[in-house]
Parts: structure tokens; sequence; C-alpha cells
């Protein structure tokens, strides 16, 4: 009988028992053979806590290097948190794409790859692939609620928010911001992704979970009210899924609750026409009109050109506003979400 190799078994070793009580930090191995290496693993830290019976969750964090709020939040609460207080599981990847994270980049250094877009994965793959297939075949099916750290990384600056894919399921979409009003970011976003089957989010919706991402910040720093948010949002999960005691804080600077909000289609997405300088006359979570000045467009290389000055197309409130000067055509200036209001 010819003999084949298992095309979907992890080549990732760890210690890790998942059903163990108690907390266990260590780290998921990942080959990687180097010149003068071998045998060399690529460490990812992951942290189980298990205190017994219960609902069972997940905490991702640094999935794109350059995004910190939830690397620190997370290993934070790794360090913090005692068993003997806790009623289910709480795995916790605070630096899941390591090598990006040490890099303080969005792409892997290893293998090119934004991790983001590697989801389900493959046993086989490079370090980004094989990673990927061992959180969506080993940890996706233990968990009901996931939550993906993520801010707006070098590249944009976002309003403070939780995120949630439409799906065509109101019992799951109410559910999901339910979990979102929990965690308690000052607002929360429906959108309806363009190339999002692949991310973190969409493999535990595939599994069945609860799943929400994050946006707090970016430009390729740590700001200090993000790490805040994060902090006191994963703590408000474990205490609305009864995982620790409490009651979550949900309350808002400007008192009421999360402001629930959607980016629906391709309108809510500035596109720079050509490539130049973008001056925006905009900040995330300000609010906006259709027809307003959105900014200009410099072409510093030519006298003779005037700069181009930029509209939005509808009203709304800033979601995303860009971290860099110089744009592409075709490159996104801005992000508009607009009051959630269903399909
Ligand atoms: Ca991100």
């Amino acid at each position: 009988m010819a003999r084949t190799v298992d095309t979907f078994k992890s080549r990732i070793f760890h210690d890790i028992d998942f059903d163990k009580p108690g907390k266990q930090t260590g780290y998921l191995r990942v080959p990687q053979s180097r010149d003068g290496g071998a045998w060399s693993t690529i460490e990812v830290p992951i942290a189980v806590v298990n205190g017994g019976k219960g609902p069972a969750v997940l905490f991702t964090g640094g999935v794109h290097g350059d995004e910190y709020e939830g690397q620190i939040a997370i290993s934070r609460l790794a360090r913090r948190l005692d068993p003997q207080s806790v009623q289910g599981k709480i795995i916790m990847l605070p630096a899941v794409d390591l090598p990006a994270a040490l890099a303080g980049r969005r792409m892997c250094p290893i293998d090119g790859r934004d991790f983001n877009r590697c989801m389900p994965g493959d046993a086989r793959g490079s370090f980004c692939q094989m990673l990927a297939h061992f959180i969506d075949s080993t940890i996706m099916p233990q968990v009901e609620v996931s939550v993906d750290v993520h801010s707006a990384g070098n590249s944009m600056e976002a309003a403070l928010c939780s995120i949630m894919h439409w799906v065509d399921d109101a019992k799951i979409i109410e559910r999901t911001q339910a979990l979102a009003e929990n965690f308690a970011a000052p607002f929360n976003v429906v959108f309806w992704g363009v190339d999002e089957t692949a991310t973190v989010a969409a493999a535990a919706e595939r599994h069945g979970a609860l799943s929400i991402s994050t946006e707090i910040g970016g430009y390729g720093r740590v700001r200090p009210d993000a790490v805040r948010i994060a902090e006191r949002g994963l703590d408000n999960v474990l205490k609305w899924m009864g995982i620790i005691e409490g009651t979550p804080d949900i309350s808002q600077p400007g008192g009421g609750r999360t402001r629930q909000m959607m980016v629906r289609d391709q309108r809510s997405y500035l596109f720079a026409p050509s490539d130049g300088l973008f001056e925006p006359c905009f900040l995330p979570e300000q609010k906006i009109r259709a027809g307003e000045l959105a900014g200009y467009l410099h072409f510093v290389e030519e006298w003779e050109r005037q700069s181009q000055p930029i509209e939005f197309g509808i009203d709304g409130t800033i979601w995303m506003a860009p971290g860099s000067g110089r744009v592409k055509k075709g490159d996104v200036m801005a992000v508009i979400m607009q009051d959630f209001a269903g399909a």
C-alpha cells in the first residue's frame, strides 16, 4: 500500500494541554529551518487559563505587528489572571505574528504574508500559513467567543471602535452587537467587508463563534486611551460571558452606550483620484457631510499644477483617517461610518 504524508497534521509543537486546570504559559513552536539553524523554531507566546466548566474565549493580539494595544492588553491580562477566579477557559495569543510584532510591521518578515489573510491556513505552508492552520484547526473549535484586537497600524488611524461583519442572520447580528456593546468601545462598526474570508474574525465565524475585532488607534504608536479601552473591554467580555465575576463597565465618556455604526458600501470609501500628497481636513470620529471639503491633493513636483480639492461623497462620521501623506491613485484616504440601519 502506498504511504502518504498526512497533509493535514500540524507541524507545530507545544506542551499546552488545553483541558488541564490552572494557568499555563508557553509557546507554539513553529518550525523554521534557516541558515545556521537547521532545527530552529519561532516561539509564539500562548497562555491558557482554565478554571473548569464554563464557556471558552480566544483573545488575539499582534495579528498585525504594527498594532500594539492588543499586544499590551492581552499579555498583561495573561499575567494578571488567577485561575481560581476563572470559570471556563481563556486562550490568549498576545503576539500572533511574532516576527511582525518584533519588527513593528504589518507584514510577516519571514514569509512576506499578511497573517490576517491566511486563515484557514495550510499545515504544510509557510510560517503564517502553518500558524493559521493551527489556530483554525486546534484553537477555534474550542471557543464560543473570539476577540481579535487590532488597531489601524502604521498606515491609518481609526475611531476607537470594535468591528464585526454583516452576516445574513439577524440573531447572530444581535448577539454580536451585544458582545460589542459589552466590550464597550465608543463605536461598534458593522461592515460589509471586501476580501474578508481569510481573516481571523471570519475563521471564528465559520467555527460558529461570536466574533468581533477592534480598530483602536493607529499611526504606528501606542495610544494610552486605546490601551485602557482594550483592557476594560477584555475584562468586560469575561464578565459578560460569566468567566470572571462582576458586571461589565460599559459606560461612555459622553453618556449612553457604544454607538452602533456601519460601513455598508463603496461610497463609504474615499479613494485617491491620482497619486499625490494628501492634506486631510479631518480627524477620526469627526462628523462630516457630503460635499464638504475632505482635503487637498498636492503635486509638489509641478509649479503649474493646482492643488486638487477633494470632497466627501456621503454624510457620516470619520472611521479611518490616513496616516501617510503620500497616496497613490486608488488608495483609501478616508473611510466614513454611518449610524447602523441594518441591510
Ligand atoms: Ca489590523
